[in-house]
């Protein structure tokens, strides 16, 4: 198929491949910022066929998996009122809380709805105005876009029973907080190219500045990996550090402006907690106050939320990058998709749940997780 079968071409990967290998001389540690990017790597081999040093990171860009437990527990007690609908995305359904998630309060009768865009949930308030819908708007700049487009139209047209219960995270933020935290090991990044087809680029060259780091705009598919790894280490064995778009087919650099405006009418920058890392200032947004009154979290006053995350779970360290899933002693055992400890293992762009679908058998084979 057009579009998807020419970025997984078999010889031009291998030709790229081949222009890795020559231009390597010593080990290289990258990050690859976007969970979609960890599959692709993961589900094609892509960092076994790398040379010998050269480590794939894994990094946090999954937003399912770095939605804090608190707006986990926040969303199951808000979907638990009578006088609620509660929409989402499919995704966030396994995720676990505390205690349960939103399959469990759906099965016990809470109104719980998959929705594939924030557009249906504000259809769902208009069929509905004597409840009260929720949407979970979570995600990176990719997903904001559309968020603060639906309380634009709630607000427009005047729909008073939607609200957003909002935990938006960024990515620049993020890569400065990986950068100085002392067990850093990162040397150069691959950023995610859906983020940047929203926020454009300019927000890198200062970060690649800053820590001395190449970074390198990148899409998803075999051969756009490959090329972000190439022009990675291409830089830093050259000993560069500076922003480059290997994605240009998606990303302009400035963005998509008409996206941009939106988001900065309906959002403000904030701290922001990512599950199993911490908070991290200026690392979200949250409802401006002039839309407070969409904001789900002040309409049902949901702030006595004590949380409780399973100890066996590691899915902090790999979020960081600071170990692979199946180092996590939980892998396969008590942790599998059937039974996640973590939303790491939950996601479809999660780290864990990468390593159980396209490595688990050979990690059984070589005797590194038991079967
Ligand atoms: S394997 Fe499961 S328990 Fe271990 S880090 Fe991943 S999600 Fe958490």
């Amino acid at each position: 198929m057009k579009y998807l079968d020419e970025f997984s071409d078999p010889d031009l990967a291998r030709r790229l491949l081949d222009q890795i290998h020559a231009v390597t001389t010593r080990p290289w540690a990258m990050m690859e910022v976007c969970g979609g990017q960890t599959h692709s790597i993961i589900r094609h081999g892509i960092d076994q066929l790398l040379p010998e040093g050269v480590e794939m990171i894994h990094g946090p860009g999954c937003p399912v998996c770095v939605t804090p437990l608190e707006t986990i527990d926040r969303a199951l007690a808000i979907a638990r009122r009578p006088e609620v609908i509660f929409c989402s995305f499919g995704d966030m359904l396994r995720v676990p809380g505390s205690h349960d998630d939103l399959f469990t309060v759906k099965s016990e009768g809470g109104d719980v709805r998959v929705v594939y865009s924030p557009l249906d949930a504000l259809q769902v308030a208009r069929d509905n105005p004597d409840k009260q819908v929720v949407f979970f708007g979570i995600g990176f700049e990719t997903t904001a876009p559309a968020n603060a487009m639906t309380v634009h139209q709630a607000r427009r047209q005047g729909i008073a029973n939607f609200s957003l219960l909002v935990s938006h995270v960024l990515v620049p933020p993020a890569i400065a907080a990986i950068m100085e935290s002392p067990t850093c090991r990162v040397q150069g990044f691959l950023a995610a190219g859906h983020v940047c087809s929203v926020m454009g680029t300019a927000e890198y060259p200062p970060l690649a500045e800053r820590y001395g780091v190449p970074i390198v705009v990148t899409g998803f598919e075999p051969l756009d990996i490959l090329e972000g790894i190439r022009r990675t280490i291409v830089q830093l064995e050259q000993g560069r550090h500076e922003l480059e778009n290997a994605y240009p087919r998606a990303v302009p650099a400035e963005g998509n402006p008409a996206a941009m405006a939106m988001l900065s009418d309906v959002f403000e920058v904030t701290d922001r907690t990512w599950r199993g890392i911490g908070t991290i200032p200026g690392s979200g947004w949250r409802l401006a106050p002039r839309y407070a009154e969409y904001d789900a979290e002040l309409r049902f006053e949901v702030d006595d939320i004590r949380t409780d995350e399973s100890p066996l779970c590691r899915s902090g360290e790999v979020l960081q990058g600071l170990i692979k899933p199946h180092e996590c002693p939980a892998f396969g055992k008590e942790c599998t998709p059937r039974n996640p400890l973590g939303a790491t293992m939950v996601s479809s762009e999660g780290a864990c749940a990468a390593y159980y679908a396209y490595r688990r058998l050979d990690l059984v084979a070589a005797g590194e997780v038991g079967s």
